[in-house]
C-alpha cells in the first residue's frame, strides 16, 4: 500500500519561500509542497533587489550561523554559475518546484488556522506579512528603492564605502541604488529619492549622468534584529498546529538564502517523524 505523503504549506513566493520549497522537495521526498503565495514575481520584495552576495549583519543571530549560512550559499550558486545550467539559472526555482510534484497557488492567508486539517506543517516564509499572521511586532519593514537604467556599456558593479551607493550591471539593465528608509510601509516610488540615487551614481561613474531610467522600483525588506528560524508548536481549542518559521531576512536575503532552506529542511525533518511530538511553545 503506498505510503501517504506529509503535505506541507509554504507560505510565501519571494526568494525565501521559493528556495525553502525547493530545498524541501530535492531533499524530503515524503513530502508534497504547496506555496501559497499573495504575490509571486515579479510583486515581491525579492524581484526589486539587484541581488549582490554581501553580508549583512543580523546582530541577535550569532555570527558563526551568519557565515556558515553565507557559505552554503555562496557555494551553491557558485556551483550553479559554473554549470551549464547556467543561463536559466533565474528560472530555477519554479521550475524546480514543479518538476519536484510541488503546487503553487495564489491566495492571502488571512488566518493561519485555515491551514490546519489539510495541511501537516506549516512553512512561514511570509516575511513582513508574518506581523499580522503570526502577530510578530519586531519585524518592520526598511524601505528600498532603485532604479534600472539602460547602460550596457557598464560591465562591472561599483559600490561606495557604506553600500548606501551602488551601481549593479544585470543580464537585462542595470540597477541603481539605492535607500534605506526604517519603519517606512509605502512601497510608492518617491522623486527626491530618484534624483539622490542618480546624482550620487554619476559620482561615482559619470558615464551614467545622461542615462534612460527604464523604471523605478521599491521594495520592503523584511528586517528583525535576529533571523527566525525555528520550530513553533501552536496550540488553539485542543488543536496543534506545526509551523517551521523562515523570516527576516532584510537587506541580505539573497546571500543567505540557501543556508536558511537548509536549515529549515533539518527542522522540518525533525518534525516529520514524531508529528504529535510537543516542543516549547513560540518564543514571542
Ligand atoms: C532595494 C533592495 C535591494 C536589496 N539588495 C539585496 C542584495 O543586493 N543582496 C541581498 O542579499 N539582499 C538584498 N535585498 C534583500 C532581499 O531582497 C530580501 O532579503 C528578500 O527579498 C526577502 O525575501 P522574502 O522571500 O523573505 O520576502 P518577500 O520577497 O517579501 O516575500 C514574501 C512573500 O510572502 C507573501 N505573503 C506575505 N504575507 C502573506 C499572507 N498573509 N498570505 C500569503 N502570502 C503572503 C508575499 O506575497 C510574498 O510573496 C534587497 C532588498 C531591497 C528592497
Amino acid at each position: 500500500m503506498p505510503v501517504e505523503k506529509i503535505k506541507v504549506a509554504v507560505i510565501g513566493g519571494g526568494l525565501v519561500g521559493l528556495s525553502t520549497a525547493l530545498c524541501i522537495t530535492e531533499s524530503l521526498p515524503q513530502c508534497t509542497i504547496t506555496v501559497i503565495s499573495e504575490e509571486f514575481s515579479p510583486n515581491t520584495t525579492s524581484d526589486v533587489a539587484a541581488g549582490c552576495l554581501i553580508p549583512h549583519s543580523y546582530p541577535d543571530t550569532s555570527l558563526d550561523q551568519q557565515k556558515s549560512w553565507f557559505k552554503e550559499t555562496f557555494d551553491y550558486l557558485f556551483k550553479i554559475a559554473n554549470s551549464s545550467e547556467a543561463g536559466e539559472a533565474g528560472i530555477h526555482l519554479i521550475s524546480g518546484i514543479k518538476s519536484n510534484g510541488g503546487y503553487l497557488e495564489r491566495r492571502k492567508i488571512n488566518n493561519v488556522w485555515d491551514l490546519h486539517g489539510i495541511y501537516d506543517v506549516v512553512v512561514n516564509c511570509s516575511g513582513l506579512g508574518s506581523r499580522h499572521l503570526f502577530g510578530d511586532h519586531s519585524i518592520y519593514p526598511v524601505k528600498g528603492q532603485v532604479l534600472e537604467v539602460n547602460a550596457p556599456w557598464i560591465k562591472h558593479f561599483i559600490r561606495d564605502g557604506d553600500g548606501n551607493t551602488y551601481i549593479y550591471p544585470g543580464i537585462s539593465c542595470v540597477t541603481l541604488g539605492g535607500t534605506r528608509q526604517n519603519g517606512v510601509w509605502s512601497n510608492l516610488p518617491n522623486e527626491q529619492a530618484s534624483k539622490g540615487i542618480l546624482d550620487r551614481c554619476c559620482h561615482l561613474e559619470p558615464s551614467l549622468c545622461e542615462v534612460s531610467v527604464i523604471q523605478e522600483k521599491v521594495g520592503l525588506r523584511p528586517t528583525r534584529s535576529a533571523l527566525r528560524i525555528e520550530k513553533d508548536i501552536l496550540i488553539k481549542n485542543g488543536k496543534q498546529l506545526t509551523v517551521v518559521h523562515n523570516y527576516g531576512h532584510g537587506g541580505g536575503g539573497y546571500s543567505i538564502h540557501w543556508g536558511t532552506a537548509r536549515k529549515v529542511s533539518k527542522l522540518l525533518q525533525e518534525v516529520i517523524p514524531l508529528p504529535h511530538n510537543v516542543y516549547t511553545k513560540s518564543k514571542l
